[in-house]
């Protein structure tokens, strides 16, 4: 039987470009179907992953502009600079990432179509336009790769001035003198530094009564103290029940509740964030009578191999659930096309990393302490403060700290912690000697560029060490083993 495609993926997003550019790359023919008439690139490039970080940047350079140089009238970041000057520079990152990717889909001649992508039985797709034109391809194999979408608050509406989601907050006209964030994870986390950085004031009311449980308790207990010295006030359990505009104090206040205190209390504020849940995009995307399973929150089943239970139809991104981050979808999308076209390929072995883009930045791998102790493991930890760091010291970025956990009797490597500048791209020298079994003695032993971040896995793993030594365990055997 003869097929219009090798394959026809729903979604432009990192899951379906990867998927898109390994199997052109196995000389396959590809359709890529995307409902969003302007862009391709799903959230990655349009709603999450790279403006969201482009805006980071530019908060980023302007506080770091603001620190070292200050101003000479006491003005707040958000006196010197406008919104208009972070919205060219994330619009410029976008442009040319944008024109990149196009370029790439081009280049390795994958059709687009433009519409709304529906699995009408095994081997049909059908897309209808945004001018309710449907047309119907046949293929060989499906990417299912929609992604997901933030989920809407309950007691009130995002109009996307007063009320922002994290779609509408990148095309703000004014940097808010005071903000509200409604939410609790790491996106809550990442604009709330974001925007901090730029003088506003900060207020995250929190819905759950822990913030950013999975960190490492340290790092967690490191986060706050910056937090603190930035201003930023979190506060637990919260339910908001109102928010309403104030004209006669020309504010909006936002009405909630605590679990310690059932009163109602009220906060004026510029604007609100309200950053929610992820939710799939699965509705209407295929047949029902289709064995495609879905689990009680609408994210699609997969097999290792990201087979649905139709064996040509496969699902990878957000739309399998979690983790759900550009970084596992990109790896996800070319496992699925390897699947598909019968080519061996490794999935990632080892732990994942995960990065949370606040200024400053978060990242992490293994095991945490707490987590080591227990699984009954003997482990030791190592630290190194930034404000020991000489590279630190040198641009002045000298919160944060970066913990190592290892086994105490031989030294291997089983959890990196970091909180700190350039700490989502630190973590990768330790995810690397984690990856080969290695040991904290590798720090040791081998030279580190200097002056550098990475003089912090030294300084850690020195310290580890002293604390075996002093627990007992001969220091110099340790190191000639
Ligand atoms: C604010 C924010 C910041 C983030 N930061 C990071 C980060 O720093 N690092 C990181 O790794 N991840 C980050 N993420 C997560 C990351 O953006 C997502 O995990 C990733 O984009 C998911 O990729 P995907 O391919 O599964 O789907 P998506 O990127 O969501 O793309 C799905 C595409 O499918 C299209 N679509 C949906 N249904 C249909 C249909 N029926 N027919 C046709 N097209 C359809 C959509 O229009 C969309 O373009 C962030 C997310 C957000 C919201």
């Amino acid at each position: 039987m003869s097929f219009d495609y090798d394959v026809i993926i729903i979604g432009s997003g990192p899951a379906g470009f990867s998927c898109a550019m390994q199997s052109t790359k196995f000389d396959k023919k590809v359709l890529m179907v995307e409902a969003d008439d302007n862009h391709l690139g799903g959230s990655w490039l349009n709603k999450g992953t790279v403006p969201s970080k482009a805006l980071r940047e530019a908060a980023d350079l302007i506080q770091d502009f603001h620190t070292q140089f200050g101003d000479e009238k006491g003005r707040k970041p958000y006196e010197r600079f406008k919104m208009e000057d972070l919205l060219s520079y994330k619009k410029s990152a976008l442009e040319s990432k944008n024109t990149k990717v196009k370029s790439d889909l081009i280049k390795n001649e994958v059709e687009t179509a433009r519409g709304w992508g529906e699995i009408v039985d095994e081997h049909t797709v059908q897309v209808k336009t945004s001018l309710n034109q449907s047309v119907t391809y046949t293929t060989e194999n499906i990417l299912i790769a929609t992604g997901s979408s933030p989920t809407s608050p309950e007691n009130f509406e995002i109009d996307h001035t007063n009320i922002l989601d994290y779609n509408s907050i990148l095309n703000i006209t004014h940097i808010p003198r005071r903000l509200v964030i409604v939410g609790s994870g790491v996106i809550t986390f990442e604009y709330a530094t974001i925007f901090s950085s730029l003088g506003t004031t900060i207020t995250i009311l929190n819905e759950s009564d822990q913030f950013l449980p999975f960190l490492d308790h340290e790092i967690n207990e490191d986060v706050s103290k910056v937090l603190k010295k930035k201003g930023i006030l979190i506060h637990p359990s919260v339910t908001v029940n109102e928010i309403k505009p104030n004209p006669l104090r020309t504010c909006i206040e936002v009405l909630y509740k605590t679990a310690a205190e059932d009163r109602l209390q009220v906060l004026e504020t510029d604007q609100v964030l309200y950053v929610g849940e992820k939710s799939p995009n699965s509705e209407n995307l295929f047949n029902k009578s289709l064995n495609i399973e879905l689990d009680s929150t609408g994210y699609i089943v997969t097999d290792e191999n990201y087979r649905t239970g139709i064996k040509n139809i496969y699902a990878a991104g957000d739309i399998t659930g979690t983790p759900t981050s550009a970084s596992t979808s990109f790896v996800q999308g070319r496992l699925a096309a390897c699947s598909m076209f019968d080519i061996p390929a490794e999935s990632p072995s080892g732990d994942v990393p995960y990065g949370i883009y606040s200024i400053p930045e978060i990242s992490g791998i293994g095991l945490t302490e707490k987590q080591a102790e227990e699984l009954g493991i003997d482990v030791t930890v190592g630290r190194a403060y930034y404000e020991n760091l000489t590279y630190a010291d040198i641009n002045h970025r000298t919160d944060g700290m970066l913990k190592l956990v290892f086994r105490t009797d031989n030294l291997k490597l089983l959890g990196v912690h970091i909180f700190g500048d350039h700490a989502t791209d630190l973590i990768h020298l330790g995810q690397s000697i984690m990856a080969q079994d290695g040991s904290i003695k590798y720090f040791i032993e081998h030279v580190l560029n200097y002056p550098t971040y990475s003089e912090a896995y030294r300084i850690a793993a020195f310290n580890g060490v002293n604390r075996v030594y002093k627990a007992g365990v001969k220091y110099k055997s340790i190191l000639e083993k």
